[in-house]
């Protein structure tokens, strides 16, 4: 979807920190970090939010947590703790509806809600 920021992010058409790309996720750094360690893991193929994952998704669906714990353990946060967060639409607090999963770590979170 040309018209979404993260499609373009994964694309390489709008500029992001990526720290991880494979043929099915792409992992960047959120632009307003609420933690020391703030990245957003998102499907490469557009998927408004998790109300759009069907059983064909279940293989991304996966790698995305596959590769959070993959990120939180190279950051050295695996076994301190971190914090995955999927907003979904407005009640959820969404603001982009490209689905994303937040990996928050590198401080306590328990007082953030
Ligand atoms: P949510 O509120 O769950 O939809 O989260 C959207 C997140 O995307 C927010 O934490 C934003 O800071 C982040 N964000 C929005 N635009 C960009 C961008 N161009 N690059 C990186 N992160 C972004």
């Amino acid at each position: 979807m040309t018209s979404c920021i993260f499609c373009q992010i994964v694309a390489g058409t709008a500029k992001a920190e990526i720290v991880y790309q494979d043929e099915l996720v792409t992992a960047f750094r959120d632009i307003h970090p609420a933690a020391p360690i703030h990245l957003l893991i998102v499907p490469n193929r557009h998927i408004e939010s998790v109300n759009f994952v069907g059983a064909e998704e279940e293989a991304t669906a996966g790698r995305l947590f596959g590769v959070a714990r993959q990120l939180a353990a190279e950051r050295g946060i695996a076994s301190d703790g971190y914090r995955l967060v999927v907003n979904t639409n407005h009640h959820g607090g969404q603001t982009v509806f490209h689905l994303h999963l937040h990996l928050l770590g590198g401080r306590s979170l328990r007082a953030m809600g």
